[in-house]
């Protein structure tokens, strides 16, 4: 394929995209850009590859926000696809269920599959399949391609996906999923370009951000991972819980009287690194204060993320290689200590130097566990992905229009 992609990100509150020009099996960065803060102070900031600042302004909350924002983009892409048209777009989709393992060219009929897994995943399928349909309305002659955060994981270990509830649910599909594919598909790639002797190593790769998971990994492949059937399980996160008892949600309902819709609010929105600190779900914020609560969630966050990742090892029976990306496990040295200390047991020896330089290898020589940063890069792996799926699809004579 020769021409331009664009891949969309779309959170809960930002919306990011990447402009990359494709010939062949080459992808070059043309632009990056982001709206943050959509729901409540607006800001678009673009910049060329290189740097060079196209626009960062503040805009307007509006009523029809999500059309706006995909006409801004389609007006800063202008230029830039004057002599490379636009050939598709791919949309990172967070819920595939159980029936995508790919990418996929969309359709009607898929993205009616899709909304139905909503309720799985309330905080970012809405905003994925919003855009799905407004580039459908605007651009309806562009192929669209989903490249979904579930996909990476589904052929982990069978008795890591189920849970041990009735067989009536399992059949209907509840079971575990996990999420934060494309990072782990860019990582997984990573350990191979590095070494074919790395990617064989048993590595649990720790992806925290805002929102936070880790992954057991061997030869390229998802063994476990810690969130489940929707992305609140697992690690403690910027606002989500992560892993409680389902016995807590009951006994919230009964006696405290909350309902469904309150729980799921407080259990996504209010809880995590916010919920504890009462200050905020950014962890800069909370490095910055002197506030007790605010060292009492950087505690918990860290004794909660060693024991999520023993979880991982047993699953593996062991760990020769450890990832830390995303976020926080890209930029903070002081988190990665606190990790690392607390895996010791492990054979976990941190060489504090490389660590506080954000270095490639952050081990000491002797440590029984490699430790490693590796910056994690999900709208190349959504690039990849959605020229692979309609080449594919053009090779086979198919119409990859949306329409
Ligand atoms: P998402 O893409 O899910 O929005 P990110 O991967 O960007 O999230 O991670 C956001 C988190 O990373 C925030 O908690 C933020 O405070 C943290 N973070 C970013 N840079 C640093 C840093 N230099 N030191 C500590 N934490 C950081």
């Amino acid at each position: 394929m020769n021409g331009t992609i664009l891949a969309l990100n779309a959170g809960s509150s930002s919306l990011k995209f990447r402009l990359y020009e494709v010939e062949g099996d080459k992808f070059t960065l043309v632009l990056r850009g982001q709206f943050d803060g959509v729901n409540e102070n607006p800001h678009l900031s673009v910049k060329e590859a290189g740097g060079k600042e196209i626009c960062n302004f503040d805009l307007e909350i509006g009523e029809h926000m999500q059309e706006d924002m995909l006409e801004r983009i389609f007006s800063v892409i202008k230029p830039y696809t004057a002599s490379r048209p636009l050939q598709a777009v791919g949309h990172r989709v967070l819920h595939g269920g159980g029936r995508f393992a790919d990418p996929v060219l969309l359709n009607d009929e898929i993205v009616e599959y899709l909304e139905t897994l909503i309720p799985m995943g309330p905080l970012h399928q809405p905003a994925n399949l919003a855009s799905i349909k407004l580039f459908r309305r605007i651009r309806p002659d562009l192929p669209q391609v989903a490249c979904f955060d579930t996909a990476f994981h589904v052929n982990i270990d069978e008795r890591a996906a189920r849970y041990p509830i009735p067989l009536e649910y399992e059949a209907k599909g509840y079971r575990r999923f996990g999420f934060h594919g494309l990072s782990y598909t860019y990582i997984a790639d990573r350990l191979r370009e590095i070494s074919e002797y790395l990617v064989k190593k048993r590595t649990v790769v720790a992806h925290l951000g805002s929102g936070s998971s880790m992954c057991a990994m061997r030869n390229g492949k998802a063994i476990d991972t810690t969130m489940g059937l929707t992305p609140l399980g697992g690690l403690m996160m910027g606002t989500r819980s992560g892993t409680v008892d389902p016995g807590l949600v009951l006994t919230l309902m009964e006696a405290e009287n909350l309902s469904p819709a309150e729980i799921k609010h407080m259990l996504y929105y209010k809880s995590g690194l916010l919920g504890v600190s009462g200050i905020s779900g950014d962890l800069r914020v909370l490095m910055a204060s002197e506030d007790p609560n605010a060292k009492k969630a950087i505690d918990l966050f860290v004794f909660r993320a060693c024991r999520e990742l023993s979880i991982m090892v047993a699953t593996m029976q062991g760990m020769e290689s450890l990832v830390f990306s995303a976020g926080i496990g890209e930029n903070s040295p002081v988190i990665r200590k606190l990790i690392c200390e607390r895996l010791a047991w492990l054979g976990v020896q941190l060489d504090d130097e490389a660590n506080n330089a954000n270095a490639e290898i952050i081990s000491c020589p002797e440590s029984r566990v490699e430790v490693r940063v590796i910056p994690t890069d999900e709208e190349i792996v959504l690039a990849r992905q959605t020229s692979r799926v309609v080449s594919e699809a053009l090779a086979a004579g198919q119409d990859v229009a949306y329409a």
